[in-house]
């Protein structure tokens, strides 16, 4: 027995033609599912009993719970409880411009940033697909919101647990399921190489971010041991690459960590990393956890940072911050943190 909202739609198309069914059964499943957002299978009353019967012995729609919610202005964090009692949460944003979600993809992670909260709970499990859709149907319901952009953000690295999140991302993509558009799905890695090839081969169009954090690989491999296997000029040469198969402007994420990676020549050194290639920068205050050895750099240095690399012809933001009140701003999430 599987979780309807696993299955992408050419998935489902393919077991109604292996039971003998047209084709179009899929889309008849994804318009009750997604669209009507009726869940029992028993009432998808333009799909005859017989078929029904068969859905019901391979298919249900479970969902997992949300458990808490704690609310800022213009944030929610949510906290959900799986099937087997792992938790695991998702942050709503409001912006001007719409409403977007930072969705997690595995319950903890293993990959061991030595600033981030998420990685002191090691990886459990990878999320399956509908722990991913289902986050999202769930928020929608709740606030009564459609939810119009995704970043795959939350914890855990998405890039390690790959096929569940281009599954996820086919299906959130799907003009007859949630219709979210590609240049509205933003994944989030810190630097998985061979992933990264694999992923500028999706015909989906994703934006794409890199938290690269450090411009040497002796500093990026303290911060963030995944360097230790995939370096910084494999990386570089990995980006160029995707720049090269997708012609999509890559994002550049840069953690603001005082008196560690914010000097003016750390800066430089970015800039030369960068120079000539299709990315923007994008600095972010770092948020201060218990991680007590880390402290966000101030707004002069991040403005000293951020006119180098500008001076420097690389195109640069600074991150606005969300929620940090509720504890829900970037890499804040910490799955068994409320209970
Ligand atoms: N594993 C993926 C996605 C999850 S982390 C990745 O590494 O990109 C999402 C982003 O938040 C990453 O850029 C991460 O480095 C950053 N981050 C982690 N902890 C943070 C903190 N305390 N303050 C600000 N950003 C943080």
């Amino acid at each position: 027995m599987s979780n309807l909202f696993n299955y992408t739609k050419e998935e489902l198309e393919k077991y109604f033609l292996e039971i003998g069914e047209k084709k179009f059964r899929a889309t008849q499943v994804y318009e009750w599912l997604y669209q009507k957002r009726v869940y029992d299978i028993d009432m998808f009353s333009n799909i005859k009993k017989e078929i029904r019967e068969e859905l019901k012995k391979q298919f249900n729609t479970d969902f997992i719970s949300i458990v808490d919610r704690q609310d800022d202005l213009l944030t929610h964090k949510y906290l959900f409880k799986l099937k087997d009692n792992e938790y695991i949460e998702a942050v709503i944003m409001k912006h001007d411009y719409g409403v977007s979600i930072c969705v997690s993809s595995e319950v903890g992670c293993n990959m061991g940033c030595a600033f981030c909260e998420s990685g002191r709970l090691k990886k459990v499990r990878n999320l399956d697909v509908y722990e991913m859709v289902e986050q999202i149907i769930l928020i929608e319901e709740d606030l009564k919101v459609r939810i119009s952009s995704v970043v795959i953000m939350g914890i855990g690295e998405p890039l390690d647990n790959y096929d569940n999140v281009i599954s996820f991302i086919k299906i959130i993509n799907d003009a007859k399921a949630l219709s979210i558009g590609a240049r509205h799905i933003t994944l989030s890695t810190c630097g998985i190489i061979p992933k990264i090839y694999e992923l500028s081969k999706l015909p989906i169009q994703i934006n794409l971010a890199i938290s690269f954090h450090a411009p040497t690989d002796e500093l990026r491999s303290k911060l963030m041991p995944v360097n230790k296997v995939y370096s910084i000029t494999p990386l570089i040469q990995a980006i160029k690459d995707y720049l090269q198969v997708t012609s999509r402007r890559v994002t550049i994420e840069y953690v603001m960590l005082n008196n560690v990676n914010d000097s003016v020549m750390y800066a430089n050194t970015l800039a030369d990393l960068f120079k000539g290639m299709n990315i923007y920068v994008n600095l972010i205050p770092y948020n201060e956890t218990n991680h007590l050895e880390f402290s966000r750099s101030s707004k002069k240095k991040i403005n000293i940072f951020y006119d180098t690399l500008k001076k420097r012809g690389i195109n640069v933001t600074v991150r606005k911050e969300f929620g940090s009140n509720i504890d829900a701003a970037c890499g804040q999430l910490r799955g068994r943190k409320n209970i």
